[in-house]
């Protein structure tokens, strides 16, 4: 490995590659602020109890594991959830409940690298934290949706599922939870045959069988045959009518669900309820997913309290954004550049940059030193859009050259009108 070179599965972000995700980053923001979410702020490295105490095993196997200095078993977050769980059992132990709460940055998985896949990503996470209601569980959902078409995606699409119909039908058979486990992680790969071979009933595998091979045209008519196939199953029926109230809400609300998929299971163990996941056409890997978790602040001590959560891929929403040619606003913004003719103009032409940044216009300042024809050609090869060049025959009389680069035409404006003037 060159130390030149960023780790395996790591990567350094330039140009649009940056700008891509920052704009989502920002829009993940402006989402989770028009739901009403806080945003929190914790650590990338935690104690490895707290992060391998729920995350699901596989998550377990892939973090990126280290002693500090001081003796400290650590590891890098693979999610937010576990940070988010502490935050709930300590500080936010005595607040009132919903708990609406936003968390953005990077978090880190052994994952095997290949495109939309890296060992270091971003997520954006919400958790919504002390309703066991449908209700929660749809403004999640809305939420996710909210945030794909903010961000301008067009074509995406929501697939649901509930963990608690396979898990209500096994329960009922007598499968230990571990045996479980291990089936929905098989699922989860499309691994069905694997799964099903886990069963030591004969009668529980084809039931298991048959349930997942349930397909239909439109989501209401996959809950319909759900029904019917979990009938003499009280709990996978109960996960059933959970799973309609919560597709009636939001489908109301004018979010389409795409995709109910009975066979449908995430990675995360720790899931109790629905679980969901977002796609664009043009990739097969999700940009997003979530769930409800209503036993995981049991786990770390905390009293009872029912959540629901999603985490968007932030690098691969970006990624999306850029097949798709989404307008990012951020590049569309104007760009300056302010030039002094000689020497002696320097303090004023600065001057004049920061007022231009005070009133909000990004401007750059010639810092090289060049004469002015080299600076001109660099901004031009940069695609600045304006030159302010500033020489001292104008300045008397209380102005600058302006430039358009792009058009090459020219003209002298009063320094007073200049943030006006580049604005328009
Ligand atoms: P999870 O926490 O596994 O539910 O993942 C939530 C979202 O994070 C996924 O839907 C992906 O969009 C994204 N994600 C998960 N693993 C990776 C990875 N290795 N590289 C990039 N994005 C990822």
């Amino acid at each position: 490995m060159s130390m030149f070179q960023p780790v395996r599965g790591m990567r350094d972000l330039l140009n649009q590659d940056a700008d891509a995700l920052s704009y989502v980053i920002g829009k993940a923001r402006e989402t989770s602020a028009l739901y009403g979410f806080k945003e929190v702020v914790t650590p990338v490295v935690e104690p490895f109890e707290l992060l391998s105490a729920k995350s699901g095993e596989e998550i377990r196997q892939r973090m990126f594991i280290f002693d500090d200095l001081g003796g400290r078993k650590v590891a890098l977050r693979p999610e937010f959830t576990a940070s988010i769980a502490r935050l709930a059992t300590t500080v936010l132990k005595n607040e009132p409940k919903p708990f609406r709460l936003f968390s953005v940055g990077s978090v880190y998985r052994y994952d095997e690298p290949q495109k939309g896949r890296y060992r270091e990503f971003w997520q954006a996470n919400f958790e919504l934290m002390g309703s066991g209601k449908p209700e929660a569980d749809a403004e999640i959902i809305l939420l996710s949706n909210s945030l794909l078409q903010n961000v301008g995606l067009t074509g995406y699409t929501l697939k649901l599922g509930h963990v608690g119909v396979v898990r209500g039908l096994l329960n009922q058979e007598g499968v230990d939870d571990v045996t479980q486990n291990a089936i929905l992680q098989k699922m989860d790969k499309k691994d069905y045959d694997a799964a099903f071979a886990l069963l030591t009933s004969k009668k529980c595998q084809n039931t298991l069988r048959g349930l997942v091979g349930l397909k239909s045209e439109t989501a209401v008519e996959t809950i319909e045959k759900m029904r019917e196939y979990t009938r003499g199953y009280d709990k996978a029926s109960t996960a059933v009518e959970n799973l309609a109230a919560i597709l009636k809400l939001v489908t109301e609300s004018g979010c389409e669900i795409q995709t109910v998929d009975p066979a449908f299971a995430r990675g995360l163990e720790y899931y109790t309820g629905m679980i969901f996941e977002l796609y664009v056409p043009q990739f097969d890997i999700a940009l997003g997913g979530g769930g409800r978790y209503d036993r995981l602040i049991e786990t770390f001590g905390g009293e009872e309290t029912p959540a629901v959560g999603m985490a968007a891929g932030i690098d691969r929403i970006a990624l999306a954004t850029q097949v798709q040619k989404t307008v990012l606003k951020k590049t569309q913004q104007k760009r300056v550049i302010v030039i002094p003719i000689k020497e002696e103009q320097k303090m004023q032409a600065l001057k004049i940059a920061q007022t231009l940044r005070d009133a909000g216009i990004p401007a750059e300042f010639e810092v090289m030193g060049r004469k002015m024809a080299k600076a001109l050609e660099d901004a031009d090869k940069r695609k600045v859009d304006y030159a302010i060049i500033v020489g001292e025959r104008e300045l008397k009389e209380g102005k600058v050259v302006v430039k358009d680069l792009a058009n090459r035409t020219q003209e002298e404006i009063e320094i007073e009108a200049l943030a006006s003037k580049i604005r328009k």
